[in-house]
């Protein structure tokens, strides 16, 4: 009976440990994120965090992660009774903390200092942090001091001058202020986040919605016009993809925000499913045309990257051609390119970098994209890639009578693998390929993809009505003397028309 008894006792004391050691682990770490509209560049941030092991550190991701920690000031940590502990710069990216912390919780203060645009940062600062006098730009890395790297359910809350307000991709915990719940730390990181005056515009589509932010006089005078493309854009990509980007099981895929700040050079980066650009509403057409093909090639992503995903870098060719051509097929269809616009934009900006590519006619586009070589193979890639889904979408409308298309197969994927853990390979696209267009494609696929032969568009273009000549390197494309109903139809097709 007294056994009986002490083992009891033993098992409700484990229990209770466990609960204690429960409650302990799943504590979540806080942010509080305060604004000053008269000192914009300088950013309070208040934390408390539960730490995993005792090292404070800042994002890896980035061009260059270690600058990440430059721009905090003013870094102090207390415990719970309100001691301060030394800090400790243990390398350019992390802090030291002392070990006895480990397991308790502490609280942080910092400042973050919005002046990352004095030095220079590769891809340029659009997606790291600035300050505009219509608000500040921050990256989730360029905020953030985090602890550990299992934590979930993070709370972050902003505060932001009664005048200005907060536009993040995130959702609400509380209709009434900026309060928010972040999944975890990854998420935390790949947000981009705006405070300040700018414009919110959102644009919903069923369980998704696009987030527009604009920033400057000179965007917020084109408004309309950039809302009107843009809802045109998703109206397009929706229909063509058969529904929403579906994200995998446990990410998040609700909402996309892109930002569009007025800027002298033109530009643009990705933090997860967010854009950051710069776009100059007094520039050239050309300028305008090049803000618009990354915006619509970035979004096409969400679909053709996100939702369909692939094995490796081995299909980086059918994930950045394809979406290439989308990209032409929805500004064609907003009205923001015509035709002629088209065919210029296939000579001088995809078939002269296919060309001078320095792995042109000995390197196979499968192989372009392994390690660091996809900026060293853009035109292999971009731009091979192209080719490859221009002609695999005639060759497809050709055999049917333009009944089917590379909008059948897009769609047939999306079914296949969005909102599913599978990947695509190489073997999955030569099948499917084939499937549409009634034809064996494997040899296509060994002389243009795994192969370095360059893509015959000589042979399908004419299925479209038109002629194609490589002289002086230029690739130049004309309607042929006549054209069948067929051809006109698979023109219009190639046009996203049909
Ligand atoms: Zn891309």
């Amino acid at each position: 009976m007294q056994q009986l008894s002490s083992s009891l006792k033993t098992a409700v004391l484990i229990g209770l440990c466990f609960i204690f050691l429960n409650t302990s682990l799943t504590a979540q770490d806080s942010y509080s994120v305060s604004f000053k509209p008269d000192e914009p560049e300088l950013v309070e941030v208040v934390a408390t965090i539960r730490l995993q092991d005792s090292l404070l550190r800042m994002s890896n991701f980035g061009p260059i992660p270690e600058n990440w920690p430059k721009y905090v000031s003013n870094l102090k940590v207390t415990t719970p009774e309100g001691k301060s502990v030394k800090v400790e710069m243990q390398d350019s990216a992390r802090w030291k903390l002392p070990a006895f912390l480990v397991n308790t919780e502490v609280l942080l203060s910092y400042t973050l200092n919005v002046d990352h645009e004095k030095e220079k940062w590769p891809g340029g600062i659009d997606g790291v942090a600035f300050v505009r006098p219509w608000g500040v730009m921050l990256s989730g890395r360029s905020l953030f001091v985090m602890n550990g790297s299992n934590k979930e359910n993070i709370s972050v809350q902003f505060k932001v001058p009664n005048e200005w307000k907060l536009s993040i991709p995130w959702k609400k915990t509380n209709a009434s202020d900026d309060s928010y719940e972040v999944p975890n730390l990854i998420e935390l990181q790949e947000t981009l986040l705006f405070a300040g005056t700018h414009k919110e515009v959102n644009i919903p589509s069923g369980d998704f919605s696009l987030k527009f932010i604009l920033g400057g006089e000179g965007i917020l005078e084109q408004e309309e016009l950039y809302v009107e493309r843009a809802e045109k854009v998703l109206k397009y990509y929706i229909e063509l993809m058969g529904g929403n980007p579906v994200p995998r099981p446990g990410s998040e895929l609700s909402t996309a925000m892109v930002l569009i700040n007025q800027s002298e050079q033109v530009d643009g980066e990705v933090i997860g499913n967010h854009l950051s650009m710069f776009l100059n509403p007094e520039a050239d057409m050309q300028n305008q045309l090049i803000g618009w093909f990354m915006f619509a090639h970035e979004f096409f992503h969400l679909w053709n990257g996100k939702t369909l995903r692939y094995n490796d870098t081995t299909t980086d060719w059918f994930k950045e051609g394809i979406s290439n051509y989308y990209t032409l097929k929805a500004l064609n269809q907003t009205g923001i390119v015509n035709e002629e616009i088209t065919k210029m934009v296939l000579n001088n900006l995809f078939y002269q970098r296919y060309r001078n590519d320095a792995g042109y006619g000995t390197m196979a586009p499968a192989n372009a994209a392994s390690g660091f070589d996809k900026d060293n193979h853009w035109g292999l890639i971009y731009g091979g890639g192209l080719f490859a889904g221009i002609g695999m979408d005639l060759e497809i409308r050709h055999n049917t009578n333009n009944l089917k298309s590379m909008d059948d197969v897009m769609r047939q994927l999306y079914n296949e693998y969005g909102g599913s853990e599978k990947t695509i390979d190489q073997q999955r696209l030569i099948d499917i390929i084939s499937e549409f267009s009634k034809t064996d494609f494997e040899p296509f696929f060994q002389k243009h993809i795994l192969g370095s032969e360059l893509v015959p568009l000589e042979r399908y273009m004419p299925y479209a009505g038109k002629e194609v000549s490589f002289d002086n390197d230029q690739l130049t494309i004309r309607a042929s003397e006549e054209n069948s109903e067929k051809e006109k139809e698979i023109w219009q097709g190639f046009l996203g028309n049909n």
